[in-house]
């Protein structure tokens, strides 16, 4: 985020940067104010020092503005030198301007340029500090160094604005860490909405609004790669039995644990495994052809056997079992057909049976 930050705010002080050296350049031509233009004398050399920073002011801020990763480490770096690079000739047109007398222009011009930076740059206590401690410096030694008439109010005034300059650096990091600290939260949240809104509640594993979306890339990704995909129907059999039987607690219990063995069955964290309502699950297989998806299949009725949940009301066997439906996707198959192909599936391993798998087949 301070990263973030000093790329956009480096450049509007550069721009500000750049102002004042047209200031100074052109500070001849603004007659009307009188002051100005009788105050200041032309020195070539203070010339070269504003052409100087124009150059680099100008250099970084379209290297800022073309750069393709506006928030590159080397670009803040790059700022950074070219800040202390700035400073440093601001330093030396201010010593020149305070040792030839010139020197009330100095002050509100040095007052202007630090607090400017004090506003771009109070994030980073680091390149503000680099960038106005020599200013600060320069005013300090020249105002003793040269005395005038304005020495001891100069000094005064320093005090006035080192103090405000302290205490508003103080307050805007306050609100910047304060900030930084609530986009944390921010995202944070986000993140647990997200996952709130991507999770069933009961058994923590994906919801159908979630396997939906999965099912949607899954099938447009297939239908560029031309790869095949499984989808299984679950139903835990006799379930309504269960919950009569040790109540519904347990069977809220019964569920967790039927989740906990699919997740264990699926192979890859590209297959998803996801509840779809009541006792109901589906398990999505991207890129699994038919007798890869009966393994799966298999091998969570393997899972759910050695779990062995006793379930004494069962019409099949002591034990929870699960009927279940396999349909394999095919070239422009939606993704509603494939998942009514799946339930057809499930329908027909439950009327002969149940506690077995069924793949669908086109011709029934
Ligand atoms: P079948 O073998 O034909 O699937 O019979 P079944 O009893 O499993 O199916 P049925 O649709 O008749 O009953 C499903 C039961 O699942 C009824 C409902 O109370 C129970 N159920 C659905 N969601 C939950 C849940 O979140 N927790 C619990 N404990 N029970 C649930
Ligand atoms: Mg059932
Ligand atoms: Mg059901």
């Amino acid at each position: 985020m301070r990263q973030r930050a000093i790329t956009i705010s480096g450049v509007w002080f550069l721009w500000i940067n750049l102002l004042f050296c047209l200031f100074i350049l052109g500070r001849h031509y603004f007659s009307p104010i009188k002051q100005i233009a009788s105050i200041t004398q032309s020195y070539p050399v203070l010339e070269l020092l504003m052409g100087l920073i124009l150059a680099i002011s100008s250099s970084v801020i379209f290297l800022l503005r073309m750069a393709p990763d506006q928030h590159a480490e080397w670009l803040s770096k790059c700022l950074h030198g070219a800040l202390l690079g700035i400073s440093a000739l601001w330093v030396c047109c201010f010593y020149i301007f305070i040792a030839s007398g010139d020197s009330r222009i100095v002050f509100p011009f040095a007052a202007l340029l630090i607090f400017t930076a004090l506003i771009s740059l109070y994030f980073d206590t680091r390149v503000l500090l680099s960038f106005t401690l020599p200013i600060w410096v320069v005013i300090l030694i020249c105002n003793f160094v040269y005395p005038s008439d304005l020495t001891v109010l100069n000094a005064l005034l320093y005090i006035l604005l080192a103090g405000l300059f302290e205490s508003g650096r103080r307050i805007l990091c306050g609100w910047f860490i304060l900030a930084v600290r609530r986009e944390h939260e921010n995202r944070d949240l986000i993140t647990q909405l997200q996952t709130l809104a991507n999770r069933d509640p009961l058994t923590g594993i994906a919801n159908r609004r979630v396997f939906h979306l999965l099912l949607d890339k899954a099938l447009q990704r297939e239908e560029q790669c031309n790869s095949p995909l499984s989808v299984i129907m679950l139903d835990v059999d006799h379930f309504k039995k269960y919950n009569d039987h040790y109540g519904h607690q347990a069977g809220d219990e019964c569920l967790i644990k039927v989740a906990k063995c699919l997740e264990d069955a699926v192979r890859s964290t590209q297959d998803v495994a996801a509840r779809f309502g009541g006792e109901e699950f589906i398990v999505l297989l991207p890129d699994t052809p038919a007798q890869q998806a009966i393994e799966v299949a298999e091998r969570i009725q393997q899972n759910l056997k050695a779990l062995a949940i006793p379930h004494a009301g069962s019409l099949v066997l002591p034990y929870v079992t699960m009927s279940l439906g396999i349909a394999i996707w095919e070239p422009g198959m939606s993704a509603t057909r494939l998942i009514a192909q799946a339930d057809a599936a499930l329908y027909q391993a439950k009327e002969q049976g149940r506690n077995q798998w069924q793949l669908f087949h086109t011709e029934e």
